[in-house]
């Protein structure tokens, strides 16, 4: 099910009509509009409910650029709307948004640029982890802006095999790391096919995380990893500063506040925009019964 929506998704046919439907259809509850102004009011009523957030403006795989410098123009107007806004929200990006297919020099300098402008914010920068295909490069643009910047993180996904390679290259760094299962379709001469595989996969990486990285962020909805993590950092004596949790706007609400009732730090990924659809596309194939969601609201129409 989840590779025929992930091949669904680059449909002409399905694109265009969920593109056209998909606010109404449902993608609203997972994306928190398609502008800056709709998305400031999510983040401030998360806030209001002891949520931190990250935002992101969707949107990938910038072909030129001058897209890609319109994108890093749009994060800064996001950076200084939160610093105007009081909220306590940092950004996400993805650097195939900011130009890596165009060069990975290119995107260097615009997160470069953007990190930097964060900083002037004392804000921080997330840089996702996308497809295996632009891993290497991604990894490289974070390890170089590691080097001399403190306020900037990346991701590890526990299906790729490379993984527990990757995250031993990066703990001299003191990385700050999300850990995540992995949202795209990739080749099993690579990735675990099997979720007992990844979610297995998940606690090893997660547990090295925690006892090693500079800062770990537990991003996950699986609430058996989650108590795991929790009871894990209690019997190893890790202070709860060295970690939060994680999890998507529209996913698993309750858990979201009753983490933070009991006194956890978490943050909500918030993403905005009108380029929403290959993000609905990755929400749906995780849990495929969102479909039923989404054609239970086209019945309604
Ligand atoms: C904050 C955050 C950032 C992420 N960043 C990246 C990234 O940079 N790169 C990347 O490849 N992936 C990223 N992901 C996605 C991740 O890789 C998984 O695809 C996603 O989190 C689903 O896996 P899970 O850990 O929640 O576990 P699962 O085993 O998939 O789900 C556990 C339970 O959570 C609930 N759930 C999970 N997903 C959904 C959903 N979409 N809708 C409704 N309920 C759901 C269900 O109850 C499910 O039974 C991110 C996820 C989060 C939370």
């Amino acid at each position: 099910m989840k590779r025929a929506i992930l091949v669904g998704a680059t449909n002409g046919a399905v694109t265009s009509f969920v593109e056209k439907h998909g606010m109404r259809l449902g993608a609203a509850r997972f994306v928190a509009g398609e502008t800056l102004d709709e998305c400031v009011v999510v983040l401030r009523r998360l806030n209001d409910q002891g949520l931190r957030a990250n935002t992101t403006l969707l949107g990938e795989d910038t072909t030129d650029a001058a897209g890609a410098a319109a994108v890093v123009t749009a994060y800064e107007e996001v950076f200084d709307r939160i610093a105007a806004e009081g909220l306590r929200v940092n950004v996400a990006l993805k650097l195939t948004h900011l130009g890596l297919g165009l060069g990975e020099d290119l995107a260097y300098e615009n997160v470069a640029r953007l990190v930097d402008h964060a900083a002037g914010h004392g804000n921080f920068v997330r840089i996702d982890m996308e497809r295996s295909d632009v891993l290497e490069p991604t990894l490289r643009v974070y390890r170089r802006l590691r080097e001399s910047r403190d306020n900037v993180g990346c991701v590890l996904q526990s299906y790729l095999y490379r993984t527990p390679r990757d995250l031993e290259e990066l703990l001299p760094l003191k990385p700050n790391i999300r850990v995540v299962k992995g949202a795209y379709l990739e080749p099993s001469e690579i990735a675990y096919p099997e979720k007992e595989d990844v979610d297995a996969a998940y606690v090893r990486l997660m547990e090295e995380g925690l006892r090693r990285a500079g800062h770990l962020a537990i991003a996950t909805h699986d609430e058996r990893l989650i108590d795991h993590a929790i009871h894990f950092a209690e019997r190893e004596s890790i202070p709860r500063e060295r970690f939060e949790f994680q999890m998507l706007y529209g996913v698993r609400p309750q858990l979201q506040l009753d983490l933070v009732a009991r006194g956890y730090d978490v943050l909500i990924a918030t993403p905005y925009g009108p380029a929403w659809y290959p993000y609905l596309m990755r929400r749906l194939a995780e849990r495929p019964a969102n479909l039923l969601f989404v054609l239970q609201n086209l019945r309604r129409r």
